[in-house]
Parts: structure tokens; sequence; C-alpha cells
């Protein structure tokens, strides 16, 4: 069987690996196909892309984009989009430079806090990326003030947290919209970490076309739930390892997670819907 795992981070987001050494990976772990899906981010795309033609892979065009609903964080991964489109480009803008004070009002929390750190040692860790909380916790692991990056989170970064800030997001339906008008579909991510079936209803109402029943955290009972709820709502199902590049006895995680990659075809039918639409 050729597999597919449609959902994985690279240094231009929080991923340690390169889209190149990601496309590696791939060859390496025998997957034909692979998304690339960085957070409110498209520029490893292309690099994956050329990549990948020493080594016949297939990269989809992806993205994560991190949404709200109601207070929770909800995360929706499109396909297939346009991502040299001007709105999506315009819309990451925004995205990166909300980031961007962000980034300054947590160190400024900190500072407040008596802890030594600066965004300038922030950005040294992704000079081409997308910056965010776990660049800071990599730098206060790297200062001994935390052991891991969930200390960090648990510690100073979650939400309710002391050096927590709310940043510019948008909502589910406004990024299922926007995805579609990019010509992609919209696919919501690991629904088994809300766990919540009141928000995954509610999510169902809005035009999502695809849940990720496959995941690298959710487990047996989780994986046949959602696969029972997708096949009553008519949503194509996804996989993915949602590999970050962390190495597990030398190896990532990436194309532990996945699904035949004939289904993604139907990915791309859909998208292809999308595209005549516009
Ligand atoms: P940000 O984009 O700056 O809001 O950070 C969100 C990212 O931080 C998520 O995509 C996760 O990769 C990571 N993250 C969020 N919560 C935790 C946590 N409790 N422990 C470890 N990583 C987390
Ligand atoms: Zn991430
Ligand atoms: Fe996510
Ligand atoms: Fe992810």
């Amino acid at each position: 069987m050729k597999k597919a795992d449609l959902h994985m981070h690279t240094t231009l987001s929080d991923g340690l690996l390169t889209p190149e050494e990601v496309v590696r990976w791939a060859y390496k772990k025998n997957i034909d196909t692979i998304s690339i899906t960085d957070h409110d981010s498209i520029d490893g795309i292309s690099r994956a892309i050329l990549e990948s033609k020493k080594y016949d892979i297939n990269v989809v065009p992806g993205i994560e984009l991190s949404c709200f609903f109601q207070d929770h964080e909800i995360h929706i991964l499109g396909y297939f989009i346009d991502y040299k489109s001007e709105k999506l480009n315009k819309f990451i803008k925004k995205l990166k430079e909300s980031r961007k004070e962000r980034n300054y009002k947590i160190i400024e929390k900190l500072n407040k806090m008596d802890i030594d750190i600066s965004v300038k040692e922030v950005e040294m860790l992704s000079s081409e990326g997308v910056i965010g909380r776990p660049h800071i916790a990599r730098v206060l692991i790297d200062k001994g003030i935390v052991d891991t990056v969930k200390g960090a989170f648990d510690i100073y970064l979650s939400k309710g947290k002391p050096a927590y800030v709310e940043r510019y997001k948008v909502s589910v339906k406004d990024a299922i919209d926007l995805i579609h008008s990019i010509g992609g579909v919209a696919v919501f991510a690991h629904p088994g970490l809300i766990n919540n079936s009141m928000i995954l209803n509610n999510i169902l109402q809005f035009k999502i076309d695809g849940l990720e029943v496959i995941h690298s955290k959710h487990n047996k009972d989780q994986v046949e739930e959602l696969t029972n709820i997708a096949k009553h709502n008519n949503l194509i199902v996804t996989a993915g390892s949602d590999c970050h590049g962390y190495l597990d006895d030398g190896e990532p995680s990436l194309g532990n997670f996945f699904i035949s990659a004939k289904d993604v075809e139907l990915l791309k039918e859909k998208a292809d819907f999308y595209k005549k639409m516009l």
C-alpha cells in the first residue's frame, strides 16, 4: 500500500526538521505522500516540493490554522490550497505581525518575574519561521529554568498561567471559508485532543470537509468513534503524525500514522470542486 502522512511541521514553524529533511525522512520511511502543514505558514511548501522531485514523493500543499471556537483553540488543516494566493499571504502576514507583538508581551511578563530572557534569544532559534511559545519554551529549557517544553507551558505559557498572552486568531468558520476561497479542503485537526462532543457537533455544522481521525495522540477508541462520526457525516478521513521532528529511538514520528495514498484522491477531488467554484 502506498502511504500518506498528511500532518507535519518544519523549521518554518515549530518543527525541528527542515522541509528538505522532512522529504528525506518520508523517503527513508517509505511514505509516498506527505503534506507540509506548518502553523500559520506556507514558507516550507515550495522547498519541500523542490526536494521531493529527487525522491519521487508527492507533496500536498497544506497549512494548519490556529482558530478559535468559543473559548477553545481549534486547529483547522487546509489541503491542496493555492498557497501562492495573495489573499492567503496577506492573512499570514497579519498573523505574523500579531505573533511578533505577542512575543514581546510574553517576554515582558517573564522579565517582570525576574526571568532573564530576551526576544533576540527566542528569535535566534528560528530565523526563518513562525515564532511562538514553543520557541520561548526552548529558551527557558536552555537556561535551566524549566526541564521540558510541557513544564514551560504548565508553569508559564498556557492559558491561565502568568506569562500567557492571547493573540489574533480567526474563527473556525472564517478559517474554513478562507481555505475554500483558495481552492482547498478544510479538515478538523486532531479532534480527539479537544475531546468534547459538543464542540465537535458544532464544528460539524460548518462546511468542514474532513476529520483527522488517525493522529499520533488519538487512542484506539477515539479512532473508532471518529471513524463512525466521519462516516455518518459524510466526511473525508485523514491521518497525520503531526511530527515536530523530535527523535524517538533515533527516528522522527513522521510516517507512523497514515492513510492509503489513494484516499488522498478524495481530498483532491473535493479541492478541485472548490477550485471550479472560484
Ligand atoms: P503558539 O502557536 O505560540 O500559541 O503555541 C502553540 C503550540 O505550542 C502548539 O502548536 C503546540 O505545539 C505547543 N503547545 C501548546 N500547549 C502545549 C503544552 N501544554 N505542552 C507542550 N507544547 C504545547
Ligand atoms: Zn506545533
Ligand atoms: Fe495542532
Ligand atoms: Fe500540528
